[in-house]
């Protein structure tokens, strides 16, 4: 028997990077995917790829999460796992962020992983595992990247408030915070500081095992969560970050 083998779970973000190797490692786990990324086209290549089903939305948007969780529901008959993971970053400073882009940080890494909780944790009706995709800068400050540092923070104590009021529904809510690793995000990180990504390679090579790491090193910590492997962990912090937090 495989580790997700007759579980459901919905993907956020699941069209690139992180998303994308976690739904395709769902996927050969057994489980059905609904693969959610505002790249409708991403999506629909991925969910064709896991056997599963896609959906263009935004995360930030009320509507669009009771619509991913709906698509669960409605195709394959529950939801078993949810992984919150869309993100975005802005490599800026209190005196170079606006306001409506602080707003937006928000709004996608924040109220995202609230809205889809609660429209998801009611279809949950049989127990869950929620995963949500926070930082290591969630767990230490960061230079340059101000409302990304205080967005990740906010999804790694709203995780342990969460796992608190669903423990008693057999709900676990755990975050995974990876380093650096390598996917369109940090490649985009290098481009919004005007740096070169060899300039990235050597602040990995300075860190404990000398790398960045893969979306597939961080899927496995979120299957691990996911699964009834981790029946007993709920409320915790997961760093995947080969050190670089130690
Ligand atoms: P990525 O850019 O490759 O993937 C992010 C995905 O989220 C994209 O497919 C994008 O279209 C989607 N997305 C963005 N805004 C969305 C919205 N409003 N609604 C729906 N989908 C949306 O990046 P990644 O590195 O795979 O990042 C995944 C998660 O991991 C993010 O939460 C990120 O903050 C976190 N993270 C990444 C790193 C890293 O070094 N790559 C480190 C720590 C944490």
């Amino acid at each position: 028997m495989s580790t997700l083998d007759g579980k459901v779970a919905i993907v956020t973000g699941g069209a690139s990077g992180i998303g994308r190797a976690t739904a395709l490692l769902f996927a050969r786990e057994g489980a059905k995917v609904v693969v959610a990324d505002l790249d409708g086209a991403g999506a629909e290549a991925v969910a064709e790829a896991a056997g599963g089903v896609a959906v263009q939305a935004d995360v930030s948007d009320p509507a669009d999460c009771e619509r991913i969780v709906r698509t669960a529901t409605e195709t394959y008959g529950g939801l078993h796992v949810l992984f919150n993971n869309a993100g975005i970053i802005r490599r800026t400073t209190a005196l170079d962020i606006d306001v409506e882009e602080w707003d937006r940080v928000m709004a996608v890494n924040v109220r995202s992983v609230f809205l889809m909780c609660k429209y998801a944790i009611p279809a949950m009706s049989g127990g869950g595992s929620i995963v949500n995709t926070g930082s290591g800068w969630g767990l230490k400050g960061g230079g340059n990247a101000l409302s990304y540092c205080a967005s990740k923070a906010a999804v790694v104590n709203m995780t342990r408030a969460l796992a608190i009021d669903h423990a008693k529904a057999g709900i676990r809510v755990n975050s995974v915070n990876p380093g650096d690793t390598d996917t369109p995000m940090l490649r985009e990180e290098a481009k919004q500081l005007n740096e070169d990504w060899a300039a990235f390679e050597k602040d990995a090579a300075d860190r404990p095992m000398g790398r960045s790491g893969t979306p597939d090193e961080i899927a496995q910590a979120v299957l691990f969560l996911a699964s009834d492997a981790a029946s007993y962990i709920t409320g915790s912090a997961l760093v995947v970050d080969g050190g670089g937090l130690a």
